[in-house]
């Protein structure tokens, strides 16, 4: 405990919750402490990513102890891989049982980008990821569809889950990426119907950002449970 307190102050991250699990020292411990497989750790190499940043280190290590959490670091310190690494590690071997992991963005770029990263991280394992286009949206059918994580904007996600082409029932991992943006945005009817869809009792939910403004941690306390919250650096720069 003493020793990730001084990781902590060493790295600008602060967290507050109960306890809540040592950051990571660095990559090897994905294998060491958390029985990474290879594949991810081949391609974290072939990235050039040597060592995680703070925001990867403490979500990630929160992610794999099955806790909730909302983390706030600096627009490029790498959050798209603190939640797309321990996803990709929870879910292992793909399934025919539906959608299995839903990343929320705000806008379409976004999540293209997002689908991008996370395809380079998966690449050679079995996780299938599918970003919903708006043809998805309108006329796929997610029943047939070999898809275990699924990136959207909110609004195609209501879209195709009203449509019933897509059941979340099975999520197990919800990801509120941007979710400053996202509120601001004025998605939050959108959010609050997808939270619902996702009704698999014990889903992990965590959101990430840049900034946290106070009417979002609110709104997040609301929809999740004992969760931790993790900050590097100031939390509204
Ligand atoms: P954020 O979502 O926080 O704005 P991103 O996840 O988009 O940041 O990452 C920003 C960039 O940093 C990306 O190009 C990504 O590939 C790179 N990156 C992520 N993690 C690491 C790491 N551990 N080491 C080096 N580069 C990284
Ligand atoms: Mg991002």
């Amino acid at each position: 405990i003493e020793k990730a307190a001084i990781l902590r102050k060493k790295l600008g991250i602060h967290v507050s919750g109960l306890n809540i699990p040592s950051p990571l020292e660095n990559f090897e411990e994905l294998s060491t402490r958390y029985c990474c497989e290879s594949y991810i750790l081949r391609n974290l190499a072939a990235l050039g990513f040597r060592e995680p940043t703070p925001i990867q280190r403490q979500a990630i290590s929160v992610l794999l102890s099955d806790r909730e959490c909302f983390a706030c670091a600096p627009t490029g310190s790498g959050k798209t891989f603190a939640f797309v690494c321990p996803i990709l590690m929870k879910l292992k071997s793909g399934s025919k049982n539906g959608v299995r992991a839903v990343i929320i963005c705000p806008t379409r770029e976004l999540a293209a980008q997002s689908t991008r990263e996370c395809k380079k991280l998966a690449k050679g394992g079995k996780l299938k990821i599918k970003l919903m286009t708006k043809e998805l949206s309108r006329s796929g059918d997610f029943m047939k569809m070999a898809c275990d994580i699924l990136v959207s904007t909110p609004r195609r996600l209501e879209y195709a889950i009203r449509k019933r082409k897509l059941d979340l029932s099975r999520v197990e991992y919800l990801v509120l990426d941007e979710s400053d943006k996202l509120f601001e945005l004025g998605y939050l009817t959108q959010i609050d119907f997808v939270v619902k869809a996702c009704s698999n009792p014990s889903i992990i939910r965590s959101l990430f950002s840049a900034t946290l403004p106070e009417a979002v941690e609110e709104h997040a306390r609301t929809i999740m449970h004992d969760a931790v919250r993790i900050i590097v650096g100031r939390k509204n720069s």
